[in-house]
């Protein structure tokens, strides 16, 4: 692997920071190594093999009598305003299973509320944090948390830029929609416009052919969120084969963390398989520690949680980030030796992120390597004619059957975080038209390696992508 190779270029390797993938190949098959570029994924397979920990063969070992059902995890999002926060509510007092004791009080960054299904009681996990924002920077961070995606939109305003964003989201990482057609209890209220609009978006309402549903809702009023709770168990059934194996050590992510003066780290996380319980050593991230006490969004204590299960987790000896997944390791010494190499592995891969990313230069390189098929663009201009414009343009650019060009992303104004988070994820370069972009928004594309080109004449920007479409680009330096 590279590490490997790095280590035995030794003093090498510090003195040439700068230097790019291919120049590392070269100047290893000139020592006689065969340079290899290793993901951080494989790194950490890696070095959790060398702990005899492999969650690959863990999960080809699994046969189907050991996989059972398990609730799907639901993120609300859409345009601000449109009643997120409200739906959220209302799902959280919806629990139409009575024996539910004491309700859910305790914010904990997730909860599971039970609802009817034909005649079944079936729980559905509910991530409480509105929007595409958490959703996105998990993604960032290679977590899957999300199985569905309820994408709230007002029905006396119509579809905007924040619910475009969402949906891209949702149907880049492959996450089936389900549309919550908020507000039907105002006058101003039109729900078939809605569905109208969104057939542009590959969103087609089933009672138009298309097998998206659409759920008309008052999250204000409480109505039709029954419904809406049985579309996403609808949706779960029809395209997604939710199961997991019960009966092993936990594995999830962590969806939310900080630190309580109390009672120090307090995580909560999301099994995803196995079973937590209390005692359990566990490594988050870089976080690790033994599991002293678990509780549920009742509060009440518990000593252990299934799959989709949310709970906050107290005794780590730090705080993981949000979309840190984490695992079950044999013994206290092991989760510790693990998020202490990770921890050095990541300052080592900060200093190579920056050349891992793609830009608009090296797209040819890339392309003439075969590494890459498909540029992926995010588009933001100050107007949306332009944005328009641009993208038309772009789309039109001839480029043979060899390379395509997809716009994952569009819309009107400035270059957010969001845009950033949605490039890491797709590889994507950000052209900026008459826009500007923040301090801290272009810290984090600096941080994350994400190219972001400013144009303020729609024909350069066409010329750059056209050339580094057809390798004629020439990089800069
Ligand atoms: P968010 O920004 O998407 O989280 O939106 P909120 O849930 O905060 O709702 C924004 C506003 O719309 C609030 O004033 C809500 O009371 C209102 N609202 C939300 N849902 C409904 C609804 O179904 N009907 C009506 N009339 N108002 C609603």
């Amino acid at each position: 692997s590279l590490v490997t190779v790095l280590f035995h270029l030794g003093e090498m390797a510090t003195a040439t920071q700068s230097l790019d993938e291919d120049t590392f190949g070269t100047l290893g098959s000139e020592l006689g190594y065969i340079i290899e570029m290793v993901s951080a994924e494989e790194e950490d397979r890696e070095l959790l093999g060398a702990f005899d920990i492999d969650l690959e063969a863990e999960l080809a070992d699994e046969s189907d009598e050991q996989l059972t059902a398990r609730p799907p995890v639901v993120t609300v999002m859409g345009h601000v305003d449109h009643g997120k926060t409200k739906l959220l509510d209302a799902i959280r007092s919806a629990n139409v299973v009575a024996d539910e004791a004491g309700g859910i009080t305790q914010h904990i960054g997730a909860y599971q509320v039970r609802t009817e299904h034909e005649g079944v009681d079936r729980a559905m996990t509910v991530i409480d944090t509105p929007g595409h924002e958490a959703f996105t920077a998990m993604r960032a961070r290679g977590a899957q948390v999300t199985d569905i995606a309820i994408l709230v939109v007002a029905a006396d305003d119509g579809v905007m830029p924040q619910t475009i964003e969402a949906l891209n989201h949702a149907q880049s990482a492959g996450v089936p929609i389900v549309v919550a057609v908020n507000k039907v209890d105002k006058e101003a209220a039109n729900p078939a416009k809605i569905r109208q609009q969104l057939t542009e978006y590959n969103l087609v309402a089933e009672e138009y052919g298309g097998d998206t549903m659409f759920v008309d809702i008052s999250a204000l009023k409480r109505m039709g969120i029954d419904q809406l709770l049985e579309a996403v168990l609808l949706t779960a059934d029809a395209s997604l084969d939710l199961r997991a194996n019960a009966d092993k050590d936990a594995r999830g992510v962590a969806i939310e963390a900080n630190l309580d003066k109390g009672r120090g780290a307090v995580a909560t996380v999301l099994v995803q398989s196995g079973t937590l319980r209390v005692g359990d050593a566990i490594v988050a991230g870089t976080a690790y520690g033994r599991v002293r006490a678990m509780f549920d969004e009742h509060g009440e204590a518990v000593a252990e949680a299934t799959p989709a299960r949310p709970v906050l987790v107290l005794g780590l000896t730090s705080v993981p980030r949000a979309g840190d997944t984490f695992i079950v390791a044999p013994d206290d010494r092991t989760a510790r030796q693990i998020a202490e190499k990770r921890e050095a592995a990541e300052r080592a891969a900060l200093l190579a992120k920056r050349r891992k990313r793609i830009s608009l230069e090296d797209f040819t390189q890339a392309l003439e390597l075969g590494k890459v098929e498909t540029l992926n663009l995010v588009i933001k201009g100050d107007v949306s004619g332009a944005v328009e414009a641009l993208e038309d343009a772009l789309l039109k650019i001839d480029v043979g059957d060899e390379v395509q060009l997809r716009v994952i992303h569009r819309g009107v104004g400035a270059i957010t975080q969001n845009d950033v988070n949605l490039a890491t994820v797709d590889n994507a370069i950000i052209i900026g038209f008459n826009v500007k972009t923040g301090e801290r928004v272009a810290e984090l594309a600096d941080r994350e390696g994400v190219d972001i080109k400013f144009y303020s004449v729609i024909y350069q920007a066409i010329d750059d992508v056209e050339a580094a479409l057809k390798g004629m680009l020439k990089p800069e330096y």
